[in-house]
C-alpha cells in the first residue's frame, strides 16, 4: 500500500529552505531569454497522448518506457507532459503564432514526467527550462540558441561544462545513412536488446541512443552521420560552427550524439558536465524543421533545447557556484498584550507596504518564546511593545547580531530601518530611500 508519508519514487519536494536557489536559477533563465528577446509561453501540465506520440517518436525510450499515460474519466488518452516542445508546438499552432512575425521565439519553465528508473539525476519528475524558435532556418538560429544556453551557464557562474555538436541530417541524406546503419546492425543482431531488434528494422538510428553496454557498445562502432550528410546539411552545420567560432564559444564536433526524440534534424548539441557523474548531460536541444507539419501546422523551420533545472543545480553544488541564501526578516516586533498585538499588526503593515520583511507574533505566546523564534528566523532587528511603550510611542530597537540597542519612537521604526537598510543591506529596495 502507497506510504501517505512518502512521496512518489523519484519525485522531490523542494523545501523552504532551498526554494531560493530556485527562484534564483529560474529568475536568470527567464531574463536571459529576455536579452535573446524570447517571451515566456505556459502550456499545460497533460496533453491528448498523440501530441507526444506523433512528435518525441513512437520508437523511443520516452514514448515506449517512460510515458506516464492514462485514460480519464471521458476515457480520452491522456499523457503527462515527458517533455515540453511537443505541447509547446501544439499551443503555437492552435494559436496560429506561426502567422504573427517571424521568427517566434518563446521559453518556458515546467515539470517533466518520466517513468525512469530514479538515480542521481535521473527522476521521474523533473524541471526543464527551455527555450523553441520558429521560422528561422539560417544556420545563425542555430548558434543564438546555444549561444542562449551557454550565456546563462555562465552567468551563473558553471565552469565544468562543455558544448557538444552535430548534425544529424535532413530525411534526404537519413535515407543512406538508414540503410548503412541497418547493415551494420544486422550484422550484429545477435546480440542486439529485444527493444533494438525491433528498432532495426523501423528505426535503426534508435539503437544508436539505448542505455544497454552491450548495444551502446555495439553502437560505438556504427557508420557516423556526418559522413552522409547531403550538401545542404553540411553547409548548414559549417554555418553554424563559423558563427559559434564568430562568438569566441568553445565547442567539439561528437558524431555520437543523436538525442532521444525522433523529431531532430540537422543540428542537435549537448552540453556536458564533468561534476555530474553518470548523468552528465544539463542541456540538450537542436533543430526540428519537419515537426511543425508533421503535427499538421504550416511547415516552419525551428529548433531549441531543453535544460534540466536538477542537473543545473547539482553543478552548481558541485563547483560551489554563488547562490543566494533565503532572506532574512528585517524586524520582528514582539507584542506583550492586547493593545500591543494591536499596534504591531498596524506597525507591520506600513514596514511592508515599504518593501520590508516585517514579522510580529501570531501564536499568542510569551515574550521569552517570541524572542527564542524571533532569534531562530535569524530577524536582524527585534523590537518589544508593551504597555510602557504604546504609552510613550517609543520603543528599544535591537540589533540582533551585536545586542546594540536605540530607544525611538514608535513614528520612526520606518525611517531607522532606512536608515539601518542604507548602511546595512537590509531587505527594502535602496532605490525607494532616494524617491
Ligand atoms: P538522458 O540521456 O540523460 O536520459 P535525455 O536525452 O532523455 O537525457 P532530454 O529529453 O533531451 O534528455 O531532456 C533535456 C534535459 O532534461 C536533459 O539534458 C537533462 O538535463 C534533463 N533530464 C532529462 N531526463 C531527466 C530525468 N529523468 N531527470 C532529471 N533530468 C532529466
Ligand atoms: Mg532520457
Amino acid at each position: 500500500m502507497a506510504e501517505i508519508n512518502k512521496a512518489p519514487r523519484g519525485t522531490c519536494d523542494v523545501l523552504p529552505q532551498d526554494s531560493a536557489k530556485w527562484q534564483y536559477v529560474e529568475d536568470k533563465m527567464i531574463e536571459t531569454a529576455k536579452i535573446f528577446g524570447f517571451s515566456e509561453i505556459r502550456v499545460p501540465v497533460f496533453e491528448h497522448t498523440e501530441v507526444f506520440t506523433k512528435s518525441v517518436g513512437d520508437t523511443t525510450d520516452v514514448v515506449q518506457k517512460e510515458m506516464y499515460t492514462f485514460l480519464d474519466k471521458g476515457d480520452r488518452s491522456i499523457t503527462l507532459r515527458p517533455e515540453l516542445t511537443a505541447g509547446v508546438v501544439r499551443s503555437v499552432i492552435e494559436h496560429g503564432l506561426l502567422s504573427g512575425p517571424m521568427p517566434l521565439k518563446v521559453c518556458y519553465i515546467g515539470g517533466c514526467y518520466r517513468y525512469e528508473k530514479p538515480q542521481a539525476g535521473r527522476l521521474r519528475e523533473f524541471h526543464q527550462f527551455g527555450v523553441e524558435c520558429f521560422g528561422a532556418k539560417s544556420p545563425a538560429a542555430d548558434a543564438e540558441v546555444i549561444l542562449l544556453a551557454d550565456h546563462l551557464l555562465k552567468n551563473l557562474g558553471l565552469k565544468s561544462y562543455s558544448l557538444h555538436i552535430n548534425s544529424i541530417g535532413c530525411p534526404e541524406c537519413r535515407k543512406n545513412y538508414h540503410a548503412a546503419l541497418k547493415e551494420y546492425f544486422r550484422s550484429q543482431s545477435d546480440r542486439l536488446c529485444g527493444t533494438c531488434l525491433d528498432r532495426l528494422e523501423r528505426n535503426p538510428m534508435r539503437i544508436l541512443d539505448c542505455k544497454s553496454p552491450v548495444c551502446s557498445e555495439i553502437a560505438a562502432g556504427a557508420p557516423v552521420v556526418l559522413d552522409y550528410l547531403c550538401d545542404e546539411c553540411r553547409e548548414h552545420f559549417e554555418g553554424v560552427k563559423s558563427h559559434l567560432t564568430a562568438a569566441g564559444i568553445d565547442f567539439s564536433v561528437d558524431p555520437h550524439i543523436v538525442r532521444g526524440l525522433d523529431y531532430y534534424t540537422k543540428t542537435v548539441f549537448e552540453f556536458v558536465s564533468t561534476s555530474l557523474g553518470a548523468q552528465s548531460t544539463v542541456c540538450g536541444g537542436g533543430r526540428y524543421d519537419g515537426l511543425i507539419e508533421q503535427m499538421h501546422g504550416a511547415p516552419t523551420p525551428a529548433l531549441g533545447f531543453g535544460m534540466g533545472i536538477e542537473r543545473l543545480l547539482m553543478i552548481m553544488e558541485a563547483e560551489n557556484a554563488a547562490m543566494p541564501e533565503s532572506k532574512k526578516p528585517d524586524i520582528y516586533l514582539a507584542p506583550m498584550g492586547e493593545a500591543a498585538a494591536l499596534k504591531c499588526t498596524a506597525l507591520c503593515k506600513a514596514l511592508r507596504d515599504e518593501g520590508f520583511i516585517a514579522l510580529t507574533d501570531i501564536t499568542g505566546r510569551g515574550l521569552k518564546a517570541q524572542m527564542k523564534y524571533a532569534d531562530k528566523i535569524g530577524a536582524r532587528f527585534t523590537m518589544v511593545l508593551g504597555d510602557d511603550e504604546l504609552t510613550a510611542n517609543k520603543g528599544k530597537i535591537k540589533c540582533m547580531e551585536s545586542g546594540e540597542q536605540t530607544e525611538i519612537s514608535l513614528d520612526e521604526i520606518r525611517e531607522k530601518l532606512y536608515e539601518l537598510a542604507y548602511y546595512d543591506g537590509i531587505t527594502a529596495d535602496i532605490d525607494s530611500l532616494i524617491k
